[in-house]
């Protein structure tokens, strides 16, 4: 048995130490914050007409498999503590011009759909699209998603071949798929919203990318009642159920070391807490820079671009809002143009983004006769330099927030005559409450070719001291982070 200390109860720390309780080490979670979930955050207001409870970090989960087999390796089933809701429509899309799509993950019924909406031959399009993505899944999931990688070498030395090489496209950019695949310029935005998904940039990201829309098909889109955040509370019951501790609102100023292997975590408060193992789930800079320096590692992480941020707005509503659906999608006229202002440089706040918007229809998140809505809209991270801004300003806060109100009434939902209340989580909030640099959501973004071999690797050079979580391999997402955790407990295994 292993004294284990995990840094950090997001998704990932909470994930690997489940499976490291159950496989019987003595495991504690020391995390900064006041409670659990890092990005799958809570929000809850209090009103005169009632409760809202607001996720303000994802909405929507895929492959729902990764959760339930982490529930099943840990001991009871997730049904037994969480309600999985399919939703559908997975997303409801509009466009400038006023076209609207709503996908499902029935492929024959999106298909037809495509057809109507951007004329016939756009549904082929997307099936062929959908077919070489299949492939490219294929490829990718076994040595690359559930085993560790550390650098292309690491990969090619596991002898991925040709075939699956030349599928995969290393070279190519999602943009380059959308047009050699999809004749329709709404269809090719729809494809490339989902580079987003890695906080990337469509015309930098990797061809590879087209897996995202592809497992969104294959596992569908899902919901937990009374909110994502259910799924970290879920996770912190089962880790405490194993004999784990959690020690929320327990900072940790340094990991260290003794004869060149992990000795323990020196807390902020200036305690100690020994250890053989640690599990690092705070962002990989933050791990190499600030908690065991690491200039070698951090120079390659500076080497990537990082992940875009966002700016949300929670609010409580008065009355449902007809036409909308759960998740829902308002594109603006020009998709390149939010790419530009959120890695320019300068960077700016998008001045006409696309505004995502999630609203479940879940009476156990929002007073009867109201509605909490989630506005989500990709922004520059926190900071200076490229692809940066100092959202530090209240006064930006307040205009920004104004201006997406604007904006949404422009876009057909007016709401501002019908607002309980606003809530503003700006990149620098997002920083300070989950210690992301900048309020970077992924770490490091997928722009450019090399972007997932530079990702740190699960395994640092550091005997004894593994990296778990968005910003290390395989990424960023829920089921992604819960695969990293799969893989650091398999590296460390069984006490
Ligand atoms: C606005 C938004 C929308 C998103 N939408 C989706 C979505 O729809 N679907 C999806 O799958 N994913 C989505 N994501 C991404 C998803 O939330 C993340 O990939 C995932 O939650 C990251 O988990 P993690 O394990 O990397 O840890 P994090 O959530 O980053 O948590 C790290 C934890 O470590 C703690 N910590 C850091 N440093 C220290 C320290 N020194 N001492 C103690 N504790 C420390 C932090 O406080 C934090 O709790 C979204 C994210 C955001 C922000």
């Amino acid at each position: 048995m292993s004294r284990v200390i995990v840094v950090g109860a997001g998704v990932g720390g909470l994930a690997a130490a489940a499976r490291l309780a159950a496989t019987g080490h003595d495991v504690t979670i020391c995390e900064q914050a006041p409670r659990v979930g890092g990005k799958l955050g809570l929000v809850e207001r209090s009103t005169e007409a009632g409760l809202f409870r607001f996720d303000t970090g994802p909405s929507l989960l895929t492959m729902p498999q990764v959760f339930a087999d982490l529930f099943e390796a840990t001991g009871d089933p997730l049904e037994s503590s969480l309600t999985l809701e399919p939703v559908d429509p997975v997303t409801r899309y509009r466009f400038a011009d006023g076209t609207r799509l709503d996908t499902t993950a029935d492929l024959d019924v999106l298909t037809a759909r495509m057809d109507a909406a951007f004329g016939p031959g756009a549904g082929a399009d997307w099936r062929r699209l959908s077919s070489r993505a299949g492939r490219i899944w294929q490829a990718v999931r076994g040595p690359f998603l559930t085993s560790t990688v550390d650098g292309f070498g690491d990969l090619a030395r596991r002898a991925v071949r040709v075939r699956d090489l030349l599928t995969i496209a290393p070279g190519r950019t999602l943009r380059w798929l959308g047009e050699h695949y999809l004749g329709d310029a709404r269809l090719r935005t729809v494809l490339e919203r989902y580079a987003t998904y890695t906080g990337s940039d469509p015309r930098r990201a990797p061809a590879a990318l087209a897996v995202v829309p592809y497992v969104e098909q294959q596992f569908g889109g899902w919901y937990l009642r009374g909110g994502l955040h259910t799924l970290a509370e879920a996770l912190s019951d089962r880790v405490v159920a194993l004999g784990g501790t959690i020690r929320t609102g327990t900072d940790v100023a340094r990991i260290e070391t003794s004869a060149g292997r992990i000795s323990g975590v020196r807390l902020a408060d200036r305690g100690r807490l020994p250890a053989d193992i640690v599990v690092a789930n705070a962002d990989a800079v933050h791990v190499y820079r600030d908690l065991l320096p690491q200039p070698r590692l951090l120079r390659r992480l500076h080497r990537t671009t990082p992940s875009l941020s966002g700016f949300v707005l929670l609010l409580g509503v008065r009355g449902r809002t007809p036409g909308l659906a759960h998740h829902n999608v308002l594109f603006p006229a020009s998709y390149d143009d939010e790419f530009d202002a959120v890695f320019g440089n300068p960077a700016a706040p998008v001045a006409d983004p696309t505004i995502y918007i999630s609203v479940p229809d879940d009476p156990t998140v929002r007073p009867d006769g109201h509605e909490a809505w989630f506005v989500l809209v990709n922004a520059p991270r926190h900071g200076r330099g490229p692809g940066a801004l100092d959202w530090g300003s209240k006064e930006l806060a307040g205009s920004y927030a104004g201006r997406l109100l604007g904006l949404l009434a422009r876009r057909g939902l007016q709401v501002t005559d019908r607002l309980l209340f606003s809530h503003v989580i700006t990149p620098a909030d997002l920083a300070r409450s989950t210690r992301a640099p900048g309020g970077a959501i992924h770490g490091s973004s997928s722009n450019g070719a090399r972007s997932a071999f530079l990702r740190p690797a699960n395994r640092s050079p550091v005997p004894g001291l593994f990296l778990v979580g968005g910003s290390t391999h395989p990424g960023g997402g829920l089921p992604l982070v819960a695969l990293s955790a799969q893989i650091v407990a398999d590296l460390i295994g069984p006490a």
